[in-house]
């Protein structure tokens, strides 16, 4: 199928200037989106077979490989990983995490720990011991630390400046000494308290190999810590059981996005990118279905429609998954980098990154408008109910939580597709509740299929698609570990 670059009508009644894809084409692809959908089985599979993939795990590494599998089977050309860098150590988890309080009540907790710490090693049972918060409650409490679980139940232990080298005051100085002190005392680990009923994962991966730390840490819902609390009032001996189910990967391991390709039959240098980040948190009960399964399905089943309809762009359709999103955009920022000079040819870079609601549409500049709103108006006509709107600004959106900030840090315009319906966001992403169940089917065909005709449509037009000025600065890349040594190479 051609692209047709004159003047069309579409189903709305919209007369469409600067040429997009051929009718026929986009009624195919609407057809395949929407009829014969397989984004719900790929995201079952994904979630099931691999569960969360945190950037630096064994996981996304094995979850990497059968993405290209799923690419190379729908037919995409080009399908390879891109390093973008290296974290310096591995993490991974097991499924057979559990918390719990054994004594005096039977409690079975929802919680998690950060990401690259310590492991149990299997179950590891202790008395639960209210955390000193004073030197001498230190030396009060100091002969019953030993296999401990420390509890903070008066507010979590003081974080050590993030900076090396800020300055701290004098009480957090005397804070941060107890805390080490606790930590040396031979305790099992560390228990404080979520601020509501959400545990939420995060983690910090600036580690020395040689030196990893060895203090283990859970986080429990704060009804959870309120029980263990209440106990302790009571003056009741209180006895937890955690199996952290984590262990370092011991060796650097470098880190990649997966790309594949539709080439383009008239302009096969310049690039329309479908993306979405597939690397998640892993805290216990999370299976990064929604933070990014979704997006990563989505862009996954555009792949396939647009395979299965045989449809052929003028330029070229390039999906990438991205990783490393969650520690800084790292996967996204190491690609700008590594590929600069392609950035002028880089028409639109579509990022879906906000769950499993449907692509309500765009954020961008007035130029864009008119050739946006006419690119996905047939998804708009083929699902009643889901509109979508394109909002004007004066310039693209400069900084934003997810990859699209890279791109237009550098001037190529990245859009994040509004979310829109009735999900609950903050409720699942980054906590225990990211779960398949949460998915819901009828917003992901829909978001799969605009995608689909959206990509297919900007790949279509007669030039590439209007962007702002160039940013005066181009971004520093150097906060993403490992692509210095990656840019050197190259040159
Ligand atoms: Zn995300």
């Amino acid at each position: 199928m051609k692209c047709l670059s004159s003047f069309l009508v579409l189903g709305l009644g919209i007369v469409l200037a600067h040429g997009q894809g051929d009718p026929s084409a986009i009624k195919k692809i609407v057809e395949e989106g929407k009829y014969r959908s397989q984004v719900m089985a790929t995201l079952k599979e994904l979630t099931s077979k691999f569960g969360p993939r945190l950037t630096s795990s064994t996981n996304l590494e094995r979850a990497q490989g059968w993405a290209m599998d799923q690419f190379k089977k729908y037919g995409c050309t080009n399908v390879h990983l891109d390093q973008w860098g290296e974290f310096p150590v591995g993490f991974d988890r097991g499924k057979k995490s559990f918390g719990r309080m054994t004594l005096p009540e039977k409690v079975d907790f929802e919680f998690t720990s950060p990401s690259w710490t310590e492991g149990t090693n299997g179950p590891l049972k202790g008395k639960a011991v209210k955390a000193p918060t004073t030197k001498e409650e230190f030396d009060a409490v100091k002969g019953k630390l030993k296999g401990a679980w420390v509890v903070y139940t008066e507010g979590n232990p003081p974080r050590p400046p993030m900076r090396p080298g800020a300055e701290i005051t004098p009480e957090q100085k005397s804070r941060m000494e107890l805390e080490e002190a606790i930590g040396k005392a031979g305790i099992a680990g560390k228990v404080t308290a979520s601020r509501n009923e959400l545990t939420i994962t995060s983690g910090s991966w600036r580690l020395d190999l040689a030196n990893l730390p060895t203090e283990r840490r859970a986080m429990v819902r704060k009804s959870d810590m309120d029980k263990i609390a209440a106990n302790l009032a009571a003056g009741k001996d209180v006895e937890l059981e955690f199996n952290l189910d984590q262990k370092w990967v011991k060796q650097a391991r470098p880190q990649y996005n997966v790309v594949a390709e539709i080439k383009g039959t008239e302009k096969p240098d310049e690039v329309v990118i479908v993306s979405g980040h597939f690397d998640s948190w892993d805290g216990p009960g999370s299976q990064g279905a929604l933070d990014n399964g979704t997006g990563s399905c989505t862009a996954l089943e555009a792949a396939r429609i647009l395979c299965a309809t045989g449809v052929k762009p003028k330029r070229t359709i390039r999906f990438i998954l991205w990783s490393g999103e969650e520690q800084g955009l790292f996967g996204s920022r190491g690609y700008v980098a590594r590929h600069m000079d392609e950035m002028d040819k880089i028409s639109a870079v579509l990022v879906d990154d906000g769950g499993t609601n449907y692509q309500g549409g765009y954020e961008g500049i007035e130029s864009q408008k008119a050739i946006m709103e006419a690119a996905f108006a047939p998804v708009v006509d083929a699902f009643p109910g889901l509109s979508e709107v394109f909002r004007s600004r004066p310039q693209m959106p400069r900084g934003g939580g997810s990859d699209h900030a890279s791109f237009n840090a550098v001037g190529v315009p990245g859009f994040f597709t509004i979310e829109t319906g009735r999900s609950d966001y903050n409720y699942v992403h980054h906590t225990q509740h990211d779960k398949y169940e949460m998915a819901i089917p009828e917003y992901l065909v829909q978001s799969s299929t605009n995608h689909a005709v959206v990509a297919y449509n900007l790949a279509c037009l007669d030039g590439l698609l209007p962007r702002g000025p160039k940013p005066e600065q181009t971004p520093d890349p150097s906060g993403v570990p490992g692509l210095d040594k990656l840019l050197q190479s190259k040159n």
